[in-house]
């Protein structure tokens, strides 16, 4: 039967979902200045359906520009239509951009860091989720088995990362229930938010296409380890692209700017969490002894520290500085990735602005310390629920000014709807839910 090529212009939003418009893709071109229409409302329609009480009700108008760098089309070569889509920026009608348009909340901060400062960000969101294709056996991590057993899935997957444009790293069966693991190349700037958007994207249509379903929800139910999105990240010149992270004189090879970097995003865990672990069933997965993150410490090779200074291979001929990076580990995919990263960048940029003291790294296991020994280092537990880190958001001046206040408002509203309607749950229908939406 006769088919009419579509493409959709999408936006991923304060749920972490990805939605918009579609139309004939051969109008793409003719739609790249003038998109389509948005309306302000939809930012408030929460993962799990209900619309959370919105500023704007029925009012207004706004539109979705495709940004043709973030253009995906992928043919599967089968009979299923190609994944066919551009993510976009949400304009006002006459071009500014929206105040809660998310992408533009990471374009802000990096503009600021290299105004400010000289640098950008590179960046790898490593991305671990539930695989439904398979049964679940226990002792299946990183087995040859349980590699086989997810079938054709990995390679269709990996075909798409870079069909998509993005650079497949590692695939992996991972400790958790039916759970995988993929890893991909870092990117700079603003991309690397969208390919953790993409990556989402193609790991749900190369499942579907399995008859099955990659779920990325932050934990599968209450007795399980966490999905974790690991950002893997450091700064560089945005010019010269040379990396700034390693001092071979410093303690742990840590230069000074990246110690400042790292200090404000510690500095603002307690805040920042309500936008990178996003989700009422995320303080389920940030606890002690989960691998992980449950204090704002820093680590030295540490999987339970909520920024952990990652290992370099230092054999001959190797660049440790361009290797030599940082892994924040306290972020799920219930967070939308412009959210984490624009989170990221603003904080680290206040550290540097601020000229903080590189932290010192934790050694040991922080939950068996007195409320003294955190005290004299320093350290803070986590907000143990998503009210507890929406309520230090909402008393946080600094993320007032970097979201802007209504973006900072509506992203309260929403998320306060959401935890108010799941929290009333039993947590194992709490993980229910998420699993279908995520
Ligand atoms: N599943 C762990 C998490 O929730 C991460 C395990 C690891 O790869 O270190 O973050
Ligand atoms: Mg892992």
């Amino acid at each position: 039967m006769p088919r009419e090529e579509l493409v959709m212009i999408c936006c991923s939003d304060i749920a972490g979902q990805v939605r918009g418009k579609g139309f004939p893709a051969r109008l793409l071109h003719e739609r790249r200045h003038r998109g389509v229409g948005w309306t302000p409302t939809n930012i408030m329609i929460t993962g799990h359906g209900p619309i959370a009480p919105s500023p704007w009700g029925p009012f207004g108008d706004l539109v979705l520009v495709p940004d043709l760098d973030a253009h995906v089309r992928v043919d599967f070569q089968d009979d299923t239509a190609p994944e066919h889509f551009v993510l976009g920026d949400i304009r006002h009608l006459d071009g500014r951009p929206w105040e809660c348009c998310l992408r533009d909340f990471v374009r802000r901060g990096l503009d600021a860091l290299r105004h400010e400062t000289g640098l950008t960000v590179k960046a790898a969101f490593e991305h671990e989720f539930h695989f439904d294709g398979v049964e679940e056996r226990p002792n299946s991590a990183y087995g040859l088995d349980a590699y086989r057993r997810q079938g054709t899935f990995a390679q269709t997957f990996m075909y798409a990362l870079e069909r998509a444009g993005l650079g497949p790293d590692t695939f992996m069966p991972e400790y958790g229930p039916c759970q995988y693991e993929v890893t991909i190349e870092p990117a700079i700037g603003l991309r690397a938010a969208d390919e953790a958007v993409i990556l989402r994207e193609m790991a749900r249509a190369a499942a579907a296409r399995a008859g099955a379903r990659a779920s990325f929800t932050p934990i599968l139910r209450p007795d399980a380890v966490g999905n974790g999105v690991h950002v893997h990240f450091s700064l560089l010149a945005a010019d010269s692209r040379q990396p700034v992270n390693h001092d071979p004189d410093r303690a742990h090879g840590l230069s000074v700017t990246a110690g400042s970097f790292l200090a404000g995003i510690l500095e603002h865990l307690p805040s920042l969490a309500a936008l990178t672990a996003a989700s009422t069933i995320s303080y389920l997965r940030l606890v002690p002894h989960r691998w992980s993150a449950a204090y704002n410490n820093l680590g030295v090779r540490d999987r339970e520290a909520a920024v952990r200074i990652c290992p370099v291979f230092e054999t001959a001929g190797v660049d440790v500085a361009r290797q030599y990076h940082f892994e924040f580990r306290a972020a799920d995919a219930a967070a939308s990735p412009y959210l984490v990263l624009g989170a990221l960048i603003w904080a680290g940029l206040d550290g540097l602005r601020r000229g903080l003291p590189t932290p010192t790294p934790s050694e040991g296991d922080p939950s068996t310390w007195s409320q003294a020994e955190l005290d004299a280092r320093g350290l803070m537990r986590l907000p143990q629920s998503l009210g507890a880190a929406l309520d230090n958001l909402a008393a946080s001046e600094a993320f007032k000014d970097w979201m802007g206040p209504t973006l900072h408002d509506v992203y309260l509203r929403h998320k306060r709807f959401e935890d108010e309607n799941l929290s009333a749950l039993p947590t194992e229908e709490q993980c229910a839910r998420y699993r279908l939406v995520y």
